[in-house]
């Protein structure tokens, strides 16, 4: 069960060498790399959270992708940016350097099978900025190559209708959303007795400030959370999950079909495609 979630006709890895040099079309085939983290993820959840969320996912998209879209997704890459996490046992962490050599290389071996989409699909929220950063070199590196990076929460979803404001707000990490999905996903990995209710110290009243979006703070997770998670992982529901899920794959596979027919609004200037003069 190498391929987990993935329908195996949509696992790359179950491809042969000649399978990939014969395929028809390869430039506008969608090829997913699942990007996430072995961290912890609180007493009541499992490290491997990121790893199953993406892989899940994808998989109940992928199984409602219409035959016609060409895609497959890649083994995941398990092993992420997680150094926030460092002081709670269990945890794996590589560097920023080290996640963006890889994926740059992932996207380089990519090209070379020649197809020309790669969507890096991310489920960590400590690591966009590496995933962007690999997506831009590669893109330069690659001319006539369109990266897509992306992460797993950010296609339309019900979490606005499912999560209480605060959670919404502030629920960042093993809270009510990952701990339903977990729980539609893995049931058996989510010790139901051990979920904690636990928000972060809160600014001081009129903060510019705030953890995430425009004028955070650099953060390690033990400065905003002694149990390890950073939310409600008491309002969590298995009915809510199954919701989460089925929100979530529905947006991926409308977003997969869309990345099969994009066109770089740039492809028709003559620059692109070819290697820059200067
Ligand atoms: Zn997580």
């Amino acid at each position: 069960m190498l391929h987990g979630w993935i329908p195996p006709s949509r696992f790359l890895a179950y491809l042969t060498t000649e399978d990939i040099a014969s395929m028809p079309g390869k430039a506008d085939v969608v090829i997913l790399q699942p990007v996430a983290a072995i961290e912890q993820h609180g007493p009541h959840l499992p490290l491997a959270v990121d790893s199953a969320i993406v892989m899940g996912v994808l998989g109940h998209a992928l199984a409602r992708l219409p035959a016609g879209v060409p895609c497959y997704c890649l083994p995941p890459i398990c092993y992420g940016k997680s150094n926030e996490h460092i002081r709670f046992p269990g945890t794996v962490t590589v560097s920023a350097s080290t996640l963006a050599a890889l994926l740059g290389e992932v996207a380089d071996s990519v090209h070379r099978m020649g197809f020309r989409k790669l969507a890096f699909v991310n489920s960590h929220g400590g690591q966009p900025q590496v995933v962007q950063v690999a997506a831009r070199d590669a893109r330069e590196r690659h001319p006539d190559f369109d990266l897509f990076p992306l992460f797993v929460w950010n296609v339309p979803n019900a979490s606005a209708e499912l999560l209480a404001p605060k959670e919404l707000e502030t629920g960042i990490h093993a809270g009510t959303a990952e701990t339903a999905l977990m729980m539609a996903l893995l049931p058996d990995q989510v010790r139901m007795d051990k979920r904690v209710c636990e928000y972060p110290p809160m600014l001081p009243a009129g903060s510019m400030l705030s953890i995430e979006g425009a004028l955070p703070y650099a953060w390690l997770t033990d400065d905003l959370s002694r149990s390890g998670v950073i939310g409600d992982a008491t309002a969590a529901t298995l009915a809510m999950g199954e919701h989460l899920l089925d929100s979530l794959a529905d947006g991926w596979a409308a977003l997969i079909a869309e990345l099969h027919q994009f066109q770089n609004p740039a492809s028709g200037n003559p620059a692109r495609g070819s290697e820059r003069s200067s």
